[in-house]
């Protein structure tokens, strides 16, 4: 993503753009396999050498609240992050452990009630066997 496009997209949500929460929006943008805390932290550790995990951390829970970007838990010991420029539900793959976007359209994804509740989050996630593992006998 372009560096303007990321700025536009914080200045939208009154985020304050400093060049780290710029680095850590951009890198979760540009690599679409939902990186965890720690992958982002080995990854941009090299770019800036002042970067700390609390900082990323502090980054990615202003970006959720934001609604720039969504937290994925499918599993309880590892959350994941996400841009969601569309809206999308997620396929982990038993296997090898990846994370897919799915944009088929989910009947729930654009409910706003449901049974007289109101709807606020969305934390809809398939498991399986990708289609890069699953072979057919
Ligand atoms: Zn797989
Ligand atoms: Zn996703």
């Amino acid at each position: 993503m372009k560096k303007e496009k990321v700025l536009n997209l914080l200045k939208r949500k009154n985020v304050k753009p400093s060049v780290q929460r710029m680095e850590i929006l951009n890198y979760i943008v540009e690599n679409k396999n939902h990186p965890s805390v720690d992958e982002i932290y080995s990854h941009l550790n090299k770019k800036i050498a002042t970067l700390s995990k609390t900082t990323i951390y502090n980054t990615l829970k202003i970006l959720c609240k934001k609604n720039i970007l969504t937290e994925i838990l499918i599993e309880e010991d590892e959350v994941r992050f996400d841009y969601m420029e569309k809206p999308h539900i997620h396929f982990k793959c038993k296997s090898c452990n990846k994370i897919y976007d799915v944009f088929k359209k989910c009947p729930l994804i654009n409910c706003k009630k449901i049974e007289g509740h109101k709807i606020e989050e969305y934390h809809i996630y398939l498991i399986g066997t990708c289609k890069n593992c699953y072979k057919d006998d």
